[in-house]
């Protein structure tokens, strides 16, 4: 079923929290990256709760996924500018622990193809992930993936409240703050990113980054400010439902 004139929803949108970036061992470690796991897990620990409840709180984000002598499939273009990492199928791609919900997760792979009924099975999940082979989630290059990242879009009733978390600020991040913006523009709703739930390789590229994204009217909040927006749209949907009986 569309969802057409249904309530906004608060969507967490978590990104790339994987043990290759996070983990001191991991193949590109993102230093301190492991100081936001704790908030990340508050906010979607949060939102599962209350997603379970029935209101409109979704958990969507992305994972890097790569390939390397991988049957059927070229090296990843991103290890000419980077340390092999996040390798499909490896340890290193899995999410951290407390940044994933322990059983129900729907991941989307960019190398997959998915029927209609497979990809909304897998959407319809407490956390959906969607992986990706770049750094840009939309870009072009890379058409299974932007399609893949529409088709859930989709699924966003108009108006909702996108709060980001994850790595690194100054490039997953800002591409998907910048996608999510673009949504907004043309649905309406807002992006929050939540500051003390992100973290940076450098420090100077995410000032850059930052501006960029204030440029866009993208909010900027920490994780208790979030935590009252999921809390305050779920009483406000609980209100509204009240009010319609
Ligand atoms: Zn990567």
């Amino acid at each position: 079923m569309e969802e057409k004139n249904v309530k906004p929803a608060v969507v967490v949108w978590n990104v790339d929290t994987q043990r290759d970036f996070m983990e001191t061992s991991g193949k590109l470690y993102v230093p301190g990256s492991e100081a936001i796991i704790h908030n990340i897990n508050m906010l979607l620990h949060d939102a599962f709760q209350k997603g379970s409840e029935g209101f409109k709180v979704k958990v969507f984000g992305s994972a890097d996924e790569h390939t390397f002598k991988t049957p059927g499939f070229p090296d990843s273009v991103e290890f000419k500018d980077w340390p092999v990492h996040c390798v499909a199928g490896t340890p290193g791609q899995k999410h951290m622990p407390g940044t994933a919900h322990m059983t129900n997760v729907g991941v989307i792979s960019w190398m997959k193809d998915y029927t209609p009924g497979e990809f909304s099975a897998l959407s319809a999940k407490r956390q959906v992930i969607l992986t990706k082979d770049s750094t840009d989630i939309l870009n072009p290059a890379f058409e299974k993936q932007v399609w893949n990242f529409h088709r859930l879009m989709k699924t966003v009733p108009p108006g909702s409240t996108f709060i980001v978390t994850g790595i690194v600020t100054e490039i997953c991040v800002k591409h998907e703050v910048d996608a999510l913006a673009d949504w907004v523009a043309n649905n309406g709703g807002r992006v929050i990113l939540v500051t003390d739930a992100v973290k940076e390789f450098d420090q100077d590229k995410m000032r850059v980054a930052m501006a960029e994204m204030r440029a866009r009217k993208v909010m900027f909040a920490n994780t208790n400010e979030a935590l009252s927006v999921i809390k305050w749209v779920s009483k406000n949907e609980q209100a509204a439902t009240v009010k319609n009986r």
